[in-house]
């Protein structure tokens, strides 16, 4: 086909949805280090995890050999209120940098919770359903898990209670709303409603609490209220596979329009929607069937990827949970006040930490002023208004995109636009006042959380 005629927007047919979401670790040769009991430092075994997660995500999570898993009939007929989502040609875009290069983008802010983090919700509220549960607990930061989930539980008919970052809780009373309208309860977090959170009180009071802190309260409610069970929306094997729905369908969409995409990019926070995007790419990649160039875009502020080290470490302040092998700045690493929102996580997903230890991926880091230039520049020319998040991988697709002008190459760059930002808008605030700084950690500071990882 001749590439001229690609559409502004390219979008599936329902019947070209996938059926079956990609596990990408089952074409890994070096797998991703298993999950360890913080207690006996052995890999968890599926009966230490069902208490805690729901059966069948449990089985997902630890599958490392299933390459095609089904998509429940149920869960496709969510998707199809929102999916398939378009791949957008970021023809303005390209004009307005005077590139040769063609920038392609994967837009998954079509939906009320704003991001990608539905496709995995939706799928986690399914298999507590299917178990006979009477609902889920869960932890959010800057709210977009906890509206996703919300809205996946409302679907379902599920109990869902999220525990809230008390700052996030106080600063962005419209997406406590949100949750609130799709029958969520949401709680400040530390609260005294919970053992963690009265210690947590006692030992800081009056302080605005943690997603760590946030994790640990969820989960202990989980596992002391019968027919509950704690879900997460990042960083999890499980997670990724259900992400993958974005790469499938990117994959499709780029086969049949004839287009051969160089470089892929996406924002990482605990690596979700690029574990997703990647997946039938990096496949490919693992099987020495093609090969591209897939970078992982961070904030300045909380580097794992670019600063962290490889190595086992607890995914919550409370070092409860259980222990991951990652990059990773160390689980008492507290990045500085900044909003890069869902990227501030410490750690980073297991499998996309092997691949990049494995030289499978690239990743840079970017500061905050840069990214909401980026963002200002995207929303200017191609009408989307865009998370922070996703202007990460923004930022570098229009770098990327820059330097082709140089060198008048016409790269194929494909990026995930994982979500919109009219709930940022207090930071596009701050960026337009000019009262946005980058803070970037010193080394020290890393080295002194890096310090406190636990012996494995
Ligand atoms: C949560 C979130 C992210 C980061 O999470 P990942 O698990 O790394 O994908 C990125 N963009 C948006 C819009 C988010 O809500």
């Amino acid at each position: 086909m001749n590439t001229t005629n690609i559409p502004y927007k390219i979008y599936l047919n329902e019947d070209e949805m996938p059926t079956s979401w990609y596990n990408l670790r089952a074409d890994m040769k070096t797998k991703p280090a298993p999950l360890l009991n913080p207690g006996t430092g052995q890999p968890l075994t599926a009966d230490e995890l069902k208490p805690i997660f729901c059966e069948e995500l449990v089985a997902q999570e630890l599958d490392e050999t299933t390459a095609m898993i089904p998509i429940p009939d149920e869960i496709r007929s969510f998707y199809k209120m929102y999916r398939p989502s378009p791949l957008v040609r970021a023809y303005c875009l390209e004009e307005k940098l005077g590139t040769p290069a063609k920038i392609y983008y994967k837009f998954e802010g079509n939906n009320t919770s704003g991001s990608h983090k539905l496709n995995s919700a939706i799928a986690q509220a399914y298999y507590a359903k299917k178990q006979g549960l009477k609902g889920v607990t869960t932890e959010t930061g800057a709210g977009q898990w906890g509206t996703a989930l919300s809205m996946a539980c409302s679907y379902f008919d599920l109990d869902c209670k999220v525990y809230m970052v008390k700052c996030s809780y106080e600063q962005k009373p419209f997406r406590r709303e949100v949750m609130r309208t799709y029958g969520a309860s949401v709680v400040p977090s530390p609260s005294d409603s919970t053992e963690v959170g009265k210690k947590i009180l006692a030992e800081h009071p009056g302080t605005t609490g943690s997603l760590g802190c946030a994790i640990s309260e969820a989960v202990e409610v989980a596992t002391k209220n019968p027919g509950y069970r704690y879900v997460l929306g990042s960083v999890l094997n499980q997670v990724l596979l259900h992400q993958s729905v974005i790469g499938l369908e990117t994959k499709k969409a780029v086969e049949k329009y004839d287009i051969h995409p160089d470089i892929i990019i996406g924002c990482a926070g605990g690596g979700s929607n690029l574990g997703g995007l990647i997946a039938p790419f990096m496949g490919e990649k693992l099987r020495g069937e093609a090969d591209y160039r897939i970078i992982a875009v961070e904030p300045a502020s909380c580097p794992s990827f670019t600063r962290g080290t490889y190595a086992y470490d607890f995914c919550d302040t409370g070092m409860i949970c259980p222990l991951a092998k990652m990059y990773t700045l160390g689980s008492s690493f507290i990045p500085s006040p900044n909003h890069a929102g869902g990227l501030r996580f410490h750690g980073m997903s297991s499998t996309l930490s092997q691949l990049y230890h494995d030289g499978y991926m690239e990743a840079v880091s970017v500061e905050q002023t840069s990214v909401f230039q980026a963002a200002e520049q995207f929303a200017r020319v191609e009408g989307i208004l865009p998370a922070p998040e996703s202007s990460h991988a923004i930022r570098v697709a229009i770098d990327e995109a820059l330097k082709c002008k140089e060198t008048g190459e016409e790269k194929t760059i494909i990026f995930g636009l994982t979500g919109t930002g009219y709930f940022d808008l207090v930071a596009y605030e701050k960026f337009h006042n000019g009262e946005m700084s980058d803070q970037i950690p010193t080394d020290e500071e890393i080295a002194a959380s890096v310090a406190k990882l636990p012996k494995v």
